[in-house]
């Protein structure tokens, strides 16, 4: 049974607030701190240059959706082909470019036995994770770069 380190109230099972003087339970708070800690990771790993303010906002505004579809593998193509002439399509055409190399590499490296599979698993993982963020700076109009591999530019 756990009691309340406020008022020494007895608490509720799972109880996440002291259902007497409303103090966060021990639980409540070692998720809260946890949540601190998995957003301030987060934070320090998409800390990367932000090129927004470079670009034109028609640019962004008419080119959101052919942004996002670089994203998604060979879809890339469309905005490859089809947006040429934008420059925010071409950033995030390259970041896509990029991130679909290496969605390749990581399922040739899956090939190897044992190892390989757990490599290419962390690899999906971290992609999967990478491609999400760039479709979200994609739709919200930012040009922003991919953690890790936003660096390498293979189209310009
Ligand atoms: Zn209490």
């Amino acid at each position: 049974m756990a009691f309340c380190t406020k008022c020494g109230a007895e608490l509720e099972e799972g109880a996440k607030f002291c259902a007497l003087c409303g103090e966060a339970t021990e639980a409540q708070s070692t998720a809260d701190s946890v949540a601190e800690t998995v957003k301030e990771k987060f934070n320090e790993f998409n800390n990367t240059a932000d090129t927004t303010n470079e670009y034109d906002p028609a640019d962004i505004e008419n080119n959101k959706v052919m942004a996002v579809l670089a994203y998604f593998g060979l879809l890339l193509l469309v905005p490859l082909l089809a947006a040429k002439d934008s420059k925010y399509a071409r950033f995030h055409t390259n970041q896509g470019l990029v991130l679909f190399l290496a969605e390749i590499v990581s399922s040739v490296v899956g090939l190897v036995p044992l190892i390989g599979g757990i490599l290419s698993g962390i690899c999906s993982i971290f992609l999967l994770v990478v491609a999400i963020i760039g479709i979200v700076n994609a739709a919200t109009g930012k040009a922003k770069e991919l953690p890790l591999i936003g660096k390498i530019s293979l189209i310009k």
